[in-house]
């Protein structure tokens, strides 16, 4: 059997809510269109009020004791189930992620491929270490450093992964012992809708996984402020991610944020880069996604000795991007989300030109045609010759296809160009030189870093988050069992007399 793929209907797939098991249909909907022809409805979706997610999080702290209960081994097979479910539903997935958000078919893969990965490394996590022994200074005492799960976890993602971020979070959570409540983004609530049936049909017991959708000022408002949620996993822009960090904190001093947010990423490119790879990794660091990824680039930040050489080239691929439907094989860069980010788009354009940078490359709002009801843009580049600094457009992230090549002199002042904004996500730098590679990395702000390749293309098995605005430094992937669990102290005497550490007397 095969999960449903889309229903020709004109309200296309009826999302539900998924709590305690049940399917919760909406009494407000919204519909979730499909990018590239806004005509096309790709599901009519609840907009879930405050007391439902008060009951999803009523019915995941039900079922956190009972399923903390289960080994991690048990807790894990359930995971392997639904990596299992996702093999099988890998094309259809792949081809609905396109048909909702609107990466190309072969990204859409990817991402599928990923939430994948990530079902088969935390089924496998079940079998891991759940903590260690340490020594004591007693001879007769044994102490361990034990992991335990912290209760209820609120999982809030984006749409531009919308199938692989979840399970990062959602995963983690459940073979740790934890129960979640997870709300999906507005834009892909189909795809959420998805997972849901997955993870019903892989059989978690009813509660462990509670699905919520609808707007982030309301159902996921009333999910990060419910104080029974232990941990809030949020990933998104850093302003929706601070005030997160402020609303859902606040006076709770038992609940913990990890927020993984957005960045205004860098390719450097040293005098020694091998242009070939400089270029190539450009193009993709800066427009794979449509500029739509939390690791893209929108600065490429180039040593004076080789920047005419790599602009000409960088632009002779730039004008080969073809633009389109991401059902089309042939195409590189789907839609942009949505009209906003249409629109914000063309705001990171303008002040840009404001702000004095030479336009190369005047990327255009495509509106004809088989495009017409599509959210369509070509890619835009610019320059400065000589770094600005304190220009928004080449500090705030851009999220589209707008990038700028930045002219510098030497290694030193390419990383302090590159350090200079708020953010600290993904940097890539191009150089044969060892040495300059290393100064890079031990000076340069980031959370993900890269070599001779682009600034996109993480793993699962490393720790993916940023540091300063991009983040808390608590990592998704790799790194989310460390904050989804509270490592407890335990220690056990063996003696028959009670021995205390630092010599204190034990004396009566
Ligand atoms: P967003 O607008 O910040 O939304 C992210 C999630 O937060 C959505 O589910 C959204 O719901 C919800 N939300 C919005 N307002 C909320 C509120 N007041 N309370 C609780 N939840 C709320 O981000 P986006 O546009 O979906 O994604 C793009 C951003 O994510 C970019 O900045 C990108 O760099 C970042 N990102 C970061 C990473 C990372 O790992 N560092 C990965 C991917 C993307 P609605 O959809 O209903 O608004």
């Amino acid at each position: 059997m095969s999960t449903t793929l889309i229903q020709p209907t004109e309200t296309g797939i009826a999302v539900k809510n998924l709590i305690n098991g049940q399917w919760i249909p909406g009494d407000r909907t919204f519909e979730s269109v499909n990018p590239a022809n806004r005509t096309h409805v790709v599901g009519t979706v609840p907009l879930t009020p405050r007391d439902q997610v008060d009951a999803a999080v009523a019915a995941a702290r039900a079922a956190f004791v009972p399923w903390r209960q289960k080994s991690w081994v048990q807790r894990a097979e359930y995971v392997d189930n639904l990596a299992q479910l996702i093999k099988r539903d890998l094309e259809a997935l792949s081809r609905l992620v396109t048909i909702e958000c609107g990466k190309p078919y072969n990204e859409g893969k990817a991402d599928v491929v990923e939430a994948l990965h990530m079902a088969q490394f935390m089924a496998g996590a079940g079998r891991q270490h759940t903590g260690y022994v340490v020594s004591s200074e007693i001879p007769a005492k044994d102490a361990y450093i034990w992991r335990k799960p912290k209760g209820v976890v609120g999982v809030i993602t984006p749409w531009n992964f919308p199938f692989a971020i979840p399970l990062w979070g959602v995963l983690p959570a459940v073979v740790a012992g934890n129960t979640v409540v997870f709300k999906p983004s507005e834009e892909t609530p189909v795809l959420g809708h998805k997972l849901a049936e997955l993870i019903q049909e892989a059989g978690f017991p009813a509660g462990v996984l509670n699905v919520v959708h609808g707007m982030g000022e309301e159902t996921g408002d009333a999910l990060v402020k419910n104080k029974d949620v232990n941990v809030v996993m949020f990933t998104g822009s850093r302003a929706v991610g601070s005030l997160i960090k402020r609303e859902a904190v606040a006076g709770e001093v038992h609940k913990f944020v990890a927020t993984e947010l957005g960045g205004k990423n860098a390719v450097l490119v040293l005098d020694d880069a091998n242009l070939d790879i400089a270029v190539n990794a450009a193009v993709l660091s800066a427009f794979k996604t449509s500029g739509q990824r939390c690791v893209s680039s929108n600065r490429l930040i180039v040593d004076r000795k080789l920047e005419p050489q790599f602009t000409e080239r960088f632009l002779e691929k730039v004008r080969r991007i073809t633009v389109g439907d991401g059902l089309d094989p042939k195409v590189f860069m789907g839609p942009l989300v949505n009209q906003e980010g249409v629109t914000k788009w063309h705001f990171h354009n303008e002040k840009a030109i404001e702000e004095g940078g030479e336009v190369l490359h005047h990327g255009k709002e495509l509106t004809e045609g088989a495009l017409a009801h599509g959210n369509f843009v070509e890619p835009f580049v610019y320059r400065f010759e000589q770094y600005k600094p304190g220009t928004f457009c080449l500090r705030e992230e851009a999220f589209s296809p707008h990038t700028c090549i930045i002219g510098v002199d030497g290694l030193e002042e390419a990383v302090r160009v590159y350090n200079d904004t708020d953010y600290g996500l993904a940097m890539a730098v191009i150089t044969e030189d060892y040495r300059k590679w290393r100064y890079v990395r031990e000076n340069a702000d980031f959370g993900l870093g890269y070599v001779n390749l682009p600034s996109i293309g993480a793993e699962v098995h490393l720790p993916f988050g940023g540091v300063k605005g991009s983040g808390n430094g608590h990592p998704a992937a790799e790194g989310a069992i460390d904050y989804l669990t509270h490592r407890v102290a335990f220690t056990v005497n063996h003696a028959e007399e009670i021995l205390l550490a630092q010599g204190l007397s034990a004396d009566l």
